[in-house]
């Protein structure tokens, strides 16, 4: 019998989410749609709803979907941002804040990663406002600061001075920053020239490499 993927998402979105405190709902709908087996390689499609980051490649992974909504969850978006993404990956996570926001920016560094990613975005029918730019993003993205919003999807030693300038007024990053295995994600808010930072638990992400990164 083929695998139903609609039916394993619901439950996704219901038994992982949900249930742990995800509420918000445009975030919950984007994710109960876009097709995250697209975003796996083939081998891995009946393993995409699992509760765990899954490998894509180049020794990198799919962050857990609960990681990839509670990061979004913590940004708070309205519909309107301009929003930057470090570390696309698969572009699974582009692809939903792209659904959540009005232009989405997402660097990834490994170039193969980067040219997979637009075509899983392609096949995915998904992020028509995701732009994929393959280089270091460590330093964020000046070309088109500031955002209203920053993703950080790889953990790093520490907060990239110039990722807070590329934050708008009002807006918002979250980064894991800690060693190379374990992190505790943060949450920086700027208003005006003052940035506030809040703490929202331990996380593991594969480490951020490239200028402000891991050498
Ligand atoms: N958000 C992704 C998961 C990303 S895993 C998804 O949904 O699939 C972290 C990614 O960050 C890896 O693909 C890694 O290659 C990338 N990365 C690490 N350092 C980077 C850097 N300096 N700039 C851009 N991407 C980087």
């Amino acid at each position: 019998m083929p695998i139903n993927f609609a039916e394993l998402r619901a439950r996704m979105v219901s038994r992982q989410l949900r249930a742990r405190g995800i509420h918000d709902e445009r975030l919950l709908a984007a994710m109960a749609a876009i097709p995250r087996e697209l975003f796996v390689p083939a081998c891995d499609r009946p393993e995409a709803y699992q509760d765990m980051p899954l490998p894509i490649g180049a020794g990198q992974t799919i962050s857990q979907p609960y990681m990839t909504a509670l990061m979004l969850q913590l940004l708070e978006l309205e519909g309107n941002e301009r929003a930057l993404e470090i570390g696309a990956g698969s572009g699974y996570a582009a692809a939903v804040m792209g659904a959540l926001t009005r232009v989405v920016i997402a660097i990834e560094l490994v170039p193969e990663l980067a040219v997979q990613a637009r075509l899983n975005l392609l096949a995915a029918h998904a992020g028509a406002n995701v732009h994929i730019i393959q280089g270091d993003g460590s330093l964020g993205y000046p070309d088109e600061a500031p955002y209203d919003a920053i993703a950080v999807s790889a953990g790093a030693p520490s907060v990239p001075v110039e990722l807070e300038e590329q934050l708008a007024d009002g807006g918002r990053m979250v980064i894991p920053v800690g060693d190379r295995s374990e992190q505790t994600l943060e949450i920086l808010t700027r208003s005006g020239k003052a940035i506030v930072r809040r703490l929202a638990g331990g996380c593991r992400f594969v480490p951020l490499r490239g200028g402000a990164g891991w050498h």
